[in-house]
């Protein structure tokens, strides 16, 4: 980046190199939060481990006062090294207040509904949400004292019938978990907004590459860095990035409640998040080539893909989205649970296991739960996260792993 950390004029186009908002967002991957003061002219934020900040006498250690955002102070509030991958979060949301990090996508989830919801609340939860939110929403807001109300995925502005005196905010995940649901935000968001409600999106399966949340009216937009940020299946990070308005209770809650993540994995995270955007291509290649194939097949009935016609909402990605990732889901013409795993067994290249986000290709059997309404489902599913492999011998795998269910089936 040409900087040169010790001189003052130097110093201030390092910081606005890859740090300026009217750059392309892959120009911005690439500087954002390499700030001088923190590489001290290192390509990559150094990993900087620390638990203990020791202070030049007392008057320095006063000085630090009750704001520590980007300030040592003590370990748990972070390093350089955490700060800099919040901070290129941060900068691809434009509007957002700042990012914080944690120790996995649920516990993103998590801190974020619960700097928003106090006893009494009700929240509407999307009824295609990820199983574990799901699970909190069931046992600990439960027991908080907080009432969740599902929603179905495809309901749109109707969303303001179901506001009531009690909702305090609305959650989305779109495409949702396992059925690839794409929500109308902008309507929900407009409802919500009109009833003073807080928004909130988990962006896991899009990133900001492909749907910017704030720009969209989020308040709280989460991710879990698991997945695409980190993208090569080795550390476990969430984050979760704010709206102005919402960022004093997230960075309260989040403090209370202790949360932090290693200098280590936040440094695997700014190293993932590097080449997020070729990778994303990628998968959006590869993604959509496999699941056209898989659409032409006498064994499938429907591709349950953002991007073709068969996944509800389909038209709604068309108008927000800007590309689509390498998951989506497969329903099976007939079969039952034993002949699908024949279908997944077979397999050679997609390995089996939780998870996603990573160079590789993996399937799982899904098998959607649901509260609103029943999944109108006429097959099995086989989720599918499609990764950096070849796409040709990918589909050649999956032919492979069709003609063991047709096997199967006798
Ligand atoms: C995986 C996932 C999470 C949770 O992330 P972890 O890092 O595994 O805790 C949250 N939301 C969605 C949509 C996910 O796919």
């Amino acid at each position: 980046m040409g900087c040169r950390p010790r001189d003052a004029e130097g110093d201030r186009r390092c910081m606005t190199d890859g740090n300026d908002a009217k750059r392309r967002l892959p120009t911005q991957l690439v500087g954002a939060g390499r700030r001088s003061e923190w590489t001290q002219g290192i390509v990559n934020v150094p990993v900087w481990r620390a638990s203990t900040i020791l202070y030049e006498d007392m008057a320095a250690m006063g000085a630090v006062g009750d704001d520590t955002h980007h300030r040592l102070y003590y370990g748990r509030r972070g390093t350089p090294t955490q700060w800099s991958l919040a901070d290129a979060l941060t900068q691809l949301e434009p509007g957002a207040a700042g990012t914080l990090l944690y120790p996995s996508g649920v516990a993103a989830v998590t801190m974020a509904l619960l700097s928003v919801l106090a006893p009494g609340d009700e929240l509407l939860m999307v009824d295609s949400t990820y199983g574990p939110t799901r699970a909190f929403c069931a046992r600990q807001l439960k027991t908080f004292g907080i009432t969740t109300r599902y929603y179905d995925p495809t309901i749109g502005a109707g969303i303001a019938e179901l506001i009531g005196e009690r909702t305090r905010a609305v959650f989305m995940e779109s495409p949702g978990s396992l059925t690839f649901e794409v929500q109308d935000v902008p309507a929900i968001v407009a409802a919500a907004k009109a009833r003073g409600l807080v928004t909130l999106l988990d962006n896991t399966w899009a990133t900001p590459l492909f749907f910017p949340a704030m720009a969209h009216g989020i308040d709280l937009t989460i991710l879990a860095c698991t997945k695409y940020v980190v993208g090569h299946s080795d550390v476990m990070l969430g984050s979760v990035t704010a709206a102005p308005d919402r960022w004093e209770n997230l960075r309260a809650t989040t403090y209370g409640f202790g949360q932090c993540v290693s200098p280590d994995d936040a440094y695997l995270g700014a190293r993932g998040l590097r080449t997020m955007d070729v990778r994303l291509a990628r998968h959006h290649d590869n993604g959509l080539k496999v699941a056209r194939w898989l659409a032409e097949q006498p064994e499938v009935t429907r591709v349950l893909h953002p991007a073709l016609p068969d996944c509800l909402g389909h038209e709604l990605w068309v108008r927000d989205f800007k590309g689509a990732s390498g998951l989506f889901a497969f329903e099976l013409d007939g079969g039952d649970e034993t002949e699908r795993a024949a279908l997944i067994d077979a397999l050679e290249l997609f390995g089996i296991g939780y998870s996603w986000g990573g160079f590789e290709s993996l399937a799982v059997p899904a098998d959607p739960v649901r509260t609103a309404a029943k999944w109108e489902g006429a097959g099995l599913l086989v989720r599918l996260h499609v990764g950096l492999e070849d796409a040709d011998d990918l589909i050649a795998d999956l032919a492979g792993g069709l003609a063991a269910f047709r096997t199967a089936r006798g």
